[in-house]
């Protein structure tokens, strides 16, 4: 008998944990981190409720900390058994957790400091000493290899062009007269992404678990090498300096490669480009390590090794480097994080650029409530920066065309060939998304859909 249990992403779009059990063994299809409101995070200190010490082995599907960020906590807390990912999943966990673990450690002191805690002391979630346990527990494994992480559980991957190293997860149970077939979608990429493979056919399958981030929006039809051409352009007509919040891996790396692009098909002028974040630089050179898994179809001209240290890309890493940026008059552009501009050194290029019309803020993604970078979205006159009002005159531009998640539209067409499978669960989005998308699906398709709560588990069978 099988049985698949959401531990995490159910009615919401971080967490994901999914349980797979089958004739005694137990494998953990991902082990993220909740994140977003604070009644989310707090989700993160409440135990699972199955003994980690129980589990066989968990299977990651790609590298961002909503399906790997509670990795750290897991072994910490009794899970001895591999973690299984990718090559390039694997090196950038072991980059992204430390980076997890410093800001969970810097929460901890912050709340210590102000008294905030009824914890005391407050501790972090997990320390750099618990990621360096966990990545011990990693084995890697490539796409299209079948493995078994606990038998008669075998699994193999597939690109899903979403992240370096991203794969959908292509599960058997075997153990009876045929195997029983699970897919898991992991998060699903966009078609004729720059720098991302489209992502693969998803293969037959008897269940089905598709993430549904998008399952209610569209992307705009934008091309999005178009889009930055205009946007750069419009920035240099300004005369200033052109700052993008970015976050550090995936985002940042992509906008270094349109922008080489541009200038390689002198679509725009060769300017200076500064990358101001040493976890950017780091994730620049895993990208760089890990050039045969980069689609650059985009960019024939541009050198095949994907040549971000090229004469026009400058790496900022001390902060004294960074602060030499404030000198800097335009055109040129700088790429910083956070993505969403809540802390690191964007926050001091903010400072510096947003009184002067001259400049251009570029947001590049989604932008969460009660985040500076939603702020400067609904317009806001001014912008509170380490206790100060700093007037926003410099010109606020969105670019919508730079997702990582396939919009409403491309799902589906991900989802077209698929026969129906016996059952489809719709997780990793918020309920009205998933609920949305499971409602299209029985229609159009006339698929069994169905949005599973929090901690809500399921038999699987042949027969139902
Ligand atoms: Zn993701």
């Amino acid at each position: 008998m099988a049985r698949l249990t959401f531990h995490g992403a159910a009615e919401t779009v971080t967490g994901s944990k999914y349980l797979l059990e089958a004739d005694g063994a137990k494998v953990l299809i991902d082990c993220g981190l909740f994140q977003g409101l604070k009644e989310l995070r707090l989700r993160n200190w409440q135990p699972l409720p199955f003994p980690p010490a129980q589990v066989d082995a968990v299977v990651l599907t790609h590298a961002h900390i909503d399906h790997i960020g509670y990795l750290p906590r897991f072994v910490k807390d009794g899970f001895a058994g591999p973690v299984y990912s990718t090559p390039p999943t694997e090196t950038l966990a072991d980059l992204l957790l430390l980076d997890a673990a410093h800001n969970q450690e810097d929460d901890a002191s912050y709340m210590n400091r102000k008294g905030l805690s009824k914890h005391k002391p407050a501790l972090p979630l997990f320390d750099a000493g618990d990621v360096r346990r966990a990545m011990t527990r990693f084995r890697t494994v490539h796409r299209g290899e079948w493995f078994s992480p606990a038998k008669p559980i075998w699994v193999r991957y597939h690109d899903t062009g979403h992240l370096l190293g991203s794969s959908m997860i292509e599960a058997e149970i075997r153990s009876g007269p045929k195997p029983l077939r699970i897919l898991f979608s992991g998060d699903v990429g966009r078609y004729g992404a720059p720098l991302y493979f489209d992502p693969e056919q998803p293969p037959e399958c008897d269940y089905l678990v598709c993430e549904s981030t998008y399952g209610n929006r569209e992307h705009t039809d934008v091309n999005v090498l178009d889009e930055m051409c205009e946007v750069v352009t419009a920035a240099i007509a300004r005369g200033g300096v052109m700052v993008v919040a970015s976050f550090a891996v995936g985002r940042a790396q992509q906008l270094i490669y349109l922008l080489q692009i541009l200038m390689d098909q002198k679509r725009i002028p060769r300017i200076p480009v500064f990358l101001d974040s040493p976890m950017a630089v780091s994730g620049m050179r895993i990208y760089r390590f890990y050039a045969s898994e980069n689609d650059l179809s985009e960019g024939l001209s541009v050198r095949a090794d994907f040549a971000f240290e090229d004469a026009s890309v400058q790496l900022t890493q001390t902060a004294s480097e960074s602060r030499q940026l404030n000198k800097l008059k335009g055109p040129g552009v700088i790429i910083s994080s956070s993505g969403m501009m809540t802390g690191g050194r964007i926050v001091h290029h903010l400072r510096q650029r947003l009184p002067d019309p001259k400049n251009t803020i570029l947001l590049g993604g989604f932008m969460a409530a009660g985040t500076r970078g939603r702020v400067l979205q609904d317009g806001a006159r001014f912008l509170r920066i380490m206790g100060t009002d700093v007037p926003v005159r410099a010109a606020i531009v969105e670019m919508s065309a730079l997702s990582g998640h396939a919009g409403h539209s491309e799902l589906r067409r991900w989802l077209e060939p698929l026969p129906a499978p016996r059952q489809v669960f719709l997780t990793h989005g918020e309920l009205v998304s998933a609920q949305s998308l499971a409602a299209e699906l029985k229609r159009d398709r006339g698929w069994n859909t169905v949005v599973p709560k929090m901690g809500e588990s399921f038999e699987l069978n042949h027969d139902s």
